[in-house]
C-alpha cells in the first residue's frame, strides 16, 4: 500500500542546527503554499490504497487544524485511503493547545510526533528551541487530554555540553512521560550551521567518540528496560506502534510526497518535487512540472538501498526474500567480506537473515560499504 508524505515548509523560527527545507512562517505565503498543495492532491488521482499518511516540516502544526482536515479531505478524495490508516502529524510543543489538539484530533490525526530533543532547558536554550522542557511534558499531557493514544517524542543525543548523566536525565524523562515511540537521533553539525560558529564563539564541545558509544548502548538499555522494543537503529515502540509510515521507507515501501521538496517512490522510479516554496506554488498555479530529478532506479540501486534499508532494522535482512525479489544470495555474495563483522560480534548470520548487533549499529556504516565495495566491483 502506498503512503503519503506532505510537506510543510513553514516555522516559527529556524533552529541553529536545521538542514531542513524550512523558512520562516508568512501567513500570506502558507495560504497560497495550502491551496498549491490541495491542487497537487487533487491531481495526483490514484486508486492504489494507501494506509498512512505523514505530516512533516518544518513544523507542520503550524497549520490550523481546518488546513489539516481540508488536506486530509483532498486526500481521500484523491487517494484510497483505507479506513484504519495511520496518520501522524509533526508537532512542536510550542505550537499546541489544548483546542489545536482537539481539532486536529477531530480533523482525523491519529498520532502525533512532538520535536522535544532534550528534558535539559540548557541544551534546548543551546539548540536555539522555542519551547522549554516543562513546556514539552504539558503539550504530552495535552495531547493525552485531547485523546492521542499514539504519540511519539524525539530526543537528540550528543548536544554540545551535553554529558552522558546529562543525556540520560532526558531518556529517563522521556520514559516516564511514557510515549508510545521514541526516535532518538544523533546531532549531525553540517558545515555551515549556525550552532557551530555559536559553539566556537561559547566554547562549547561535544562528548568524545566513546561517550557517544555510551549515550547511546545505555539508553537503548534503559528503554529495553522500559519495555520499549528498538526495530530501527534509532526508533523504538511500544508493541504494535511501529512507525507504519517509516517503515515504508525502510522495507522498500512506495509512497507520495506532495509540497515543496518531497520525495516520493514508486514502481522503480524516484523523483521529488521542487524545493522552494515560491517556486513550488507558482509552478503548481501555473500549472507546470513539479517533479524534478526523476529516476527510474537501476536493480543495482534499488538492491543496494533494500540492504542498507533493511540493515537498519532489528529484523534485518531477510535473505530469502532479497533473494526472491532481486535473484541475489547476499551471504554467497558478501560473506567473505561480511564474514569480520560475525567474528567481531558485530552481525549475525543466521542462515535466514543478517543482523546488526547493539553493538553493530553503533557502525552500520562500515557494514554497509561492504554492500556498496562489493556491488561496485
Ligand atoms: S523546528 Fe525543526 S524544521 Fe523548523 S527550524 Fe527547527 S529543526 Fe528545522
Amino acid at each position: 500500500m502506498l503512503g503519503l508524505y506532505i510537506h510543510v515548509p513553514f516555522c516559527a523560527a529556524i533552529c541553529n542546527y536545521c538542514n531542513f527545507n524550512r523558512g520562516l512562517f508568512d501567513a500570506d505565503l502558507k495560504s497560497r503554499y495550502v491551496n498549491a498543495l490541495l491542487e497537487e492532491i487533487r491531481r495526483a488521482g490514484d486508486s492504489t490504497p494507501a494506509d498512512t499518511i505523514f505530516f512533516g516540516g518544518g513544523t507542520p502544526s503550524m497549520l490550523e487544524p481546518d488546513e489539516i482536515a481540508a488536506i486530509l479531505d483532498a486526500c481521500r478524495r484523491s487517494c484510497a485511503l483505507t479506513p484504519y490508516a495511520e496518520i501522524s502529524l509533526e508537532a512542536n510543543p510550542e505550537t499546541v493547545t489544548p483546542e489545536r489538539l482537539t481539532a486536529f484530533r477531530q480533523g482525523g490525526i491519529n498520532r502525533l510526533s512532538f520535536g522535544v530533543q532534550s528534558f535539559r532547558d540548557e541544551e534546548l536554550q543551546r539548540l536555539s528551541r522555542l519551547h522549554s522542557a516543562s513546556r514539552a511534558g504539558e503539550a504530552f499531557g495535552m495531547a493525552r487530554g485531547a485523546g492521542f493514544d499514539n504519540i511519539s517524542l524525539d530526543l537528540m543525543m550528543w548536544l554540545p555540553q551535553q554529558s552522558v548523566a546529562d543525556w540520560l536525565e532526558s531518556v529517563d524523562a522521556l520514559i516516564d512521560v511514557g510515549p508510545e515511540h521514541a526516535s532518538l537521533y544523533l546531532l549531525e553539525i553540517y558545515p555551515n550551521a549556525p550552532l557551530r560558529d555559536a559553539m566556537a564563539r561559547s566554547r562549547w564541545s561535544v562528548a568524545p567518540d566513546d561517550d557517544a558509544a555510551e549515550m547511546y548502548l545505555e539508553a537503548m538499555r534503559r528503554l529495553d528496560a522500559a519495555g520499549y522494543g528498538q526495530y530501527e537503529i534509532s526508533n523504538v515502540a511500544r508493541p504494535g506502534r511501529e512507525s507504519r509510515h517509516n517503515l515504508k521507507y525502510w522495507t522498500d515501501g512506495a509512497w507520495l510526497g506532495f509540497g515543496p521538496g518531497a520525495h516520493s517512490t514508486r514502481d522503480g522510479t524516484r523523483w521529488r518535487n521542487v524545493s522552494a516554496t515560491q517556486e513550488y506554488i507558482s509552478t503548481v498555479e501555473s500549472g507546470g512540472q513539479l517533479a524534478v530529478e526523476r529516476r527510474i532506479l537501476s536493480r543495482q540501486d534499488a538492491l543496494e538501498e533494500a540492504l542498507f534499508t533493511r540493515l537498519r532494522l532489528t529484523a534485518g535482512i531477510d535473505l530469502e526474500l532479497v533473494n526472491s525479489q532481486y535473484g541475489v544470495d547476499v551471504w554467497r555474495e558478501f560473506g567473505e567480506e561480511l564474514h569480520r563483522f560475525v567474528e567481531a560480534g558485530l552481525l549475525i548470520y543466521d542462515g535466514g537473515a543478517l543482523r546488526l548487533t547493539r553493538a553493530g549499529m553503533l557502525l552500520a556504516h562500515e557494514v554497509m560499504t561492504v554492500f556498496i565495495s562489493s556491488t561496485v566491483r
